[in-house]
């Protein structure tokens, strides 16, 4: 194990991509927090430049522990995923109040949104944690290096991973031995076509004398798929702002400005337009209300018919708004939202050609 760990290492030396939350260990807590919160679900080319817009706005975690919430999701922009953006500002007013970071993994997984991964890294990159980081990345590569039969994501693979990779790093634990084993996962060993040819550890891989390496591992049962059917209002008024709530509860989109909804389970729609527009937080006599066509937004195993109603109210609306409520012109509140308002935007722009 320790000569596929050499050759991982000195691999690495050579191919590693330059990216900008690289350096040598231990790192920067504070910027391996950043880093690990944004590569979460997220293509490494995407994350290089809101990582680096970030990190000027917000330098360092007492600058982002201050910064007001909308301030740190619009730095979030494009990434998508505000949850995390959420948890990582919670993180950091925590530590700020506490005053230090805990080292260890079994410490700072107790931190707003951190889960197992993110606290392995922390504590792996920055404090020379002996705890590795195992991400679908290594996982694939220790299910090829194996040729193990235990399906993806499961528990007896996760098991295999993290035992291969404290081999992998030897004693005490070379943190860069995992940090390789996630390159080559993202850039030799991807899930379709390894490059099996150029590959450093060929040598020690049992998948690969197999006709198909890319067989591992065997992929597990998808989730079944949840339907669901939502209102949604498009409430406009004469000045062109529109009307968006702040979305405190559900298990999703939870957290952003987003359209007055009325979640109907999953079965059809059949509420009056009077109904519908008792949504709106103010009376709303005689308003003009008209149903659009039904489209569907997906989030992750969730597909979500959203039924838009496009209601065009007067001039004399209040401008003041309970807590919670906002108007709010479409395209400032970009960052804060969700792409179904930029879906539902279109519904409109659509039902108003037609
Ligand atoms: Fe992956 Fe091929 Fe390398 Fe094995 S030889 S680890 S399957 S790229």
């Amino acid at each position: 194990m320790n000569e596929t760990g050499t050759a991982l290492r000195k691999w690495f030396t050579t191919a590693a991509r330059d990216l900008p939350w690289r350096g040598p260990f231990p790192r920067d807590p504070y910027l391996v927090l950043v880093a690990e919160v944004m590569l979460q679900q997220t293509q490494v080319s995407r994350v290089i430049g809101v990582y680096t817009t970030f990190l000027s706005r917000f330098p360092t975690l007492e600058h982002l522990a201050r910064a007001e919430q909308d301030e740190v999701l619009a730095a979030f922009g494009g990434l998508g995923y505000y949850r995390r953006a959420r948890s990582l500002h919670a993180a950091a007013k925590a530590l700020a109040r506490a005053g230090c970071w805990p080292r260890r993994a079994s410490e700072l997984v107790r931190l707003p949104g951190m889960g197992p991964y993110t606290a392995a890294a922390l504590a792996a990159f920055a404090f020379g944690g002996d705890e590795p980081p195992v991400d679908g990345n290594v996982m694939r590569v220790a299910a090829r290096l194996q040729a193990s039969e235990h399906p993806a994501g499961s528990r007896g693979l996760m098991g295999q991973a993290r035992t291969l990779a404290l081999d992998l790093a030897g004693r005490p634990p070379l943190p860069e031995t995992w940090e390789a084993l996630m390159e080559l996962g993202a850039t030799v060993c991807t899930p379709l076509r390894p490059a099996c040819p150029t590959c450093p550890v060929r040598g020690y891989c049992a998948a690969v004398l197999s006709e198909a390496p890319e067989r591992f591992p065997a992929s597990r049962p998808s989730r079944p798929v949840e339907r669901h059917t939502w209102a949604a209002l498009w409430a406009e008024r004469p000045d062109g702002r529109i009307l968006v709530r702040l979305r405190e509860h559900g298990p999703v989109l939870r957290g952003l400005w987003l359209p007055p909804i009325a979640e109907l389970g999953d079965g059809p729609d059949e509420g009056s337009d009077d109904e519908r527009v008792a949504l709106l937080p103010f009376p709303t006599p005689g308003v003009s209300v008209r149903r659009l066509p039904a489209f569907e937004h997906a989030i992750t195993y969730r597909r979500i018919r959203i039924i838009p109603y496009r209601v065009t109210l007067a001039s004399d609306t209040p401008d003041e708004l309970s807590p919670g409520w906002r108007w709010e012109h479409p395209g400032d509140v970009v960052g804060r939202t969700s792409s179904l308002l930029v879906k539902l935007h279109r519904a409109v722009v659509q039902g108003d050609a037609s």
